[in-house]
């Protein structure tokens, strides 16, 4: 069979050491509505956001509630259906597997999920929760699986009796902490981790981030992790990428986002951030209004209803991200 242009494209990514890349990506919620329950409209939550990842970064995904981030999250571990767009995983494109091609594309791709209680079974045990994974796909006795997992358990820093216990016999960072082993279990390329900090007390949080960077450093791991604190974003990630709206309106490498932020809705979350030096403190760029129904989004740039430096063309022209400098893209009119 002759090549087709998508087999070119991602020969080309696999060269480019992308292990992640999302191709104009849309998921819709569909509105019923009316007697006949017909769909009347959609929400967009995610809504034509194109990104990739590189083999071993950690991609951050910013944005306030509701702007799509956790929802672009879930599509591209395919817990939710695309509308339209492009997955392509490790060189192969998932967008459209289903059944056993899923599952077994799904051990390569990994979830840490934000509560880490609601994720874990209170009624199994810790080591039967962090080896289903491993039992589902391998034939390893019932001797190499508990030493694989005991060892696993430590590597996240539990305790081996810990096997033994249930879910509900844990403080919510111990539990975060089996929710990362059972993600690691299979061994994945991909983690998504999905504010798996905003749930845990402060004082655990940056124990749970540091045990992922190391475990980034020792299983080879790529993160896109998804979370609305910008401090552990910045702490966690190599580029980042803000949301608003469902759409992606900037993506940079960390320093280059912080230190010289270009969107104006980017401007005004780091100007929210707390710095604790009065020196460097800048004045806060409070944002107007509330965030639009993503059922019903403005026409031109989503930003434009509550943008302090809105131009009328602005609610006419919707911006692409366009990039300003090496690296840096922006979706916005004062940059075209
Ligand atoms: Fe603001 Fe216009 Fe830029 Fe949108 S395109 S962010 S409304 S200036």
């Amino acid at each position: 069979m002759s090549k087709t242009t998508v087999d070119n494209v991602l020969e080309k990514e696999n060269g480019s050491q992308n292990i992640l890349e999302i191709q104009n990506l849309k998921t819709y919620y569909p509105i019923k509505g009316g007697f006949f329950k017909r769909t009347v409209g959609n929400v967009k939550a995610v809504d034509d956001v194109s990104f990739a990842i590189k083999k071993g970064e950690t991609l951050g995904l910013v944005g306030e509630s509701g702007c799509g981030k956790s929802t672009t999250g879930r599509t591209i571990l395919r817990l939710l259906s695309p509308t339209s767009g492009k997955i392509i995983f490790d060189g192969k494109d998932i967008t459209n597997l289903t059944g056993k091609t899923l599952r077994l594309a799904r051990r390569d791709f990994q979830m840490v999920f934000q509560d880490p209680y609601a994720s874990l079974n209170p009624k199994q045990m810790v080591g039967d929760i962090v080896s289903e994974p491993i039992r589902n796909f391998s034939n390893k006795s019932l001797k190499e699986l508990k030493e694989e997992i005991m060892s696993l358990l430590k590597k996240v820093g539990l305790p081996e009796d810990a096997y033994y216990k249930y879910p509900h016999e844990f403080s919510g960072g111990q539990r975060q902490r089996i929710g990362i082993a059972r993600a690691l279990a299979l061994k994945p390329k991909l983690i998504i981790a999905d504010e798996p900090v905003s749930a845990l007390d402060v004082s655990v949080q940056s124990q749970v981030l540091n045990l992922l960077k190391e475990l980034q450093d020792e299983f080879d791991l790529t993160f896109l992790f998804i979370a609305h604190d910008l401090s552990v974003v910045k702490h966690m990630s190599d580029r980042i990428g803000v949301m608003y709206l469902g759409n992606l309106v900037e993506i940079a490498d960390k320093d280059s986002l912080y230190a010289e932020p270009l969107h104006p809705y980017t401007q005004a979350l780091i100007s929210a951030i707390p710095e604790p030096d009065p020196r460097k403190r800048k004045e806060r760029i409070v944002l107007q209004g509330d965030v639009p129904s993503p059922a019903n989004p403005p026409t031109g740039c989503p930003f434009h209803t509550r943008c302090p430096v809105a131009k009328e063309e602005c609610s006419k022209v919707k911006p692409t991200l366009k990039e300003v400098k090496p690296g840096h893209q922006v979706a916005c009119i004062l940059y075209n």
